[in-house]
């Protein structure tokens, strides 16, 4: 069976495959790390982007704090690959979610959830009776603080959810959730950090309300790779929470610029010449997402289109030297998140060697 080993090339590798530049992500980490950590806010990274214990344990490595995981099934995978220290951004919502939900907890004490309603609370908080498991969960109040996605809303709505969520014995509440997730890609940067402040305000000013009713809030949270680098200059935010960073996308890159490289690229062959100055390469819907507009080809003389499930197009201008059928090119996502759940392994290089392969661990698991 084809299984690729450390220390092969890079060039010996099948397409498509993704694969990592190590010096650049190994940059992306100490760069983060490097703004972030002397302002003493915890950086607890995203693994919805990576999907990876590995990469999990390297973040922390590096001094990262925990990990957040979207979803249960992310955190059932992640906690059994050895690292659990996870906050679940995601509501857990329905009796089987719940159920997985006290399974993981008993096993697994350091999960931290998010709620934003009293009837999603009560579920919980009665299966945890039920399994007859002491400790209560730690709980943060998720907020919204202007995505409208998940989220109570501040104020008086916000300290009834507090309020309901006290009363129950088996949750205790240590903090609060504010994801300002629509600022994440805003171009214009001044922008960005306006919004982000005002979003800040939001979260901080609900975080002391919440400490006046007399919650034990310790842990306000937030932020993504647009916008951690404000998150961390207002006074109150405890944590934040960038995925993107340590891979990049074309996406990311168009809207906050070329700090972080793109280190994390889809290798693909060109499998047929479909013109003077066009050719069709392996990879298509399956191998690289278009939510976010398409891929880029890492040399940007070629222009990828796409052609279905299982193949792209490469288009020149004249005068750029021709791609024949066999090149292998390397394709720049426009969406990282989406794109890594798409593929099985990482292939992660220097010097065009593979000096390590990881699992994408959580792959699929959007329950
Ligand atoms: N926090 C939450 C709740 C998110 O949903 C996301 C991404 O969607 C992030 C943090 C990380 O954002 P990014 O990958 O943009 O850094
Ligand atoms: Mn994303």
């Amino acid at each position: 069976m084809y299984a690729p080993k450390v220390s092969d090339r890079v060039s010996d590798l099948d397409t498509p495959s993704m694969i990592v530049d190590l010096d650049l992500m190994e940059a992306n980490i100490q760069k983060l790390m490097a703004k972030l950590l002397p302002t003493g806010v915890d950086i607890r990274p995203h693994l919805k982007t990576t999907k990876s214990a590995v990469l999990a344990q390297k973040l922390a490595a590096a001094g990262a704090k925990g990990g957040c995981v979207a979803k249960l099934s992310e955190a059932e995978v992640i906690a059994a690959a050895g690292f659990d220290d996870l906050l679940i951004t995601c509501e857990i919502i329905g009796p089987v979610k719940v159920k997985r939900l006290v399974a993981l907890y008993q096993k697994h004490r350091k999960i931290r959830i998010v709620i934003d309603n009293a009837k999603g609370a009560t579920a919980i908080n009665d299966a945890l009776a039920a399994s007859g498991i002491e400790e209560p969960i730690s709980v943060l109040v998720d907020l919204d603080v202007g995505l409208h996605r998940t989220g109570v809303a501040a104020g008086e709505p916000a300290l009834a959810l507090a309020r309901h969520i006290a009363g129950l014995n088996h949750l205790k509440i240590i903090g609060v959730q504010g994801y300002e997730g629509h600022l994440q890609h805003l171009h214009d940067r001044a922008d960005r950090e306006s919004q982000c402040l005002a979003s800040m305000k939001t979260l901080t000013e609900t975080a002391d309300a919440l400490r006046q009713a007399g919650h034990d809030i310790q842990v306000v949270t937030t932020g993504g790779t647009g916008t951690a680098e404000f998150c961390v200059t207002v006074p109150g935010v405890t944590e934040v929470q960038p995925g993107s960073f340590i891979f990049m996308d074309t996406d990311y890159r168009n809207a906050v610029g070329r700090h972080y490289g793109n280190s994390l690229t889809i290798l693909s062959t060109v499998v047929s010449r479909q013109g003077p100055r066009a050719v069709t390469i392996d990879a298509g819907l399956k191998s690289l997402t278009t939510d976010s507009g398409l891929a880029e080809c890492k040399d940007a003389r070629y222009v990828y289109g796409v052609l279905g499930d299982e193949q792209g197009s490469l288009v020149w201008e004249e005068g750029t030297p021709d791609l024949d059928v066999g090149d292998v090119v390397e394709m720049i996502p426009s969406h990282i998140d989406p794109t890594i759940n798409l593929h099985d392994f990482y292939y992660a290089y220097r010097n065009g060697v593979i000096e390590e392969i990881w699992a994408v661990d959580s792959r699929g698991k959007v329950q």
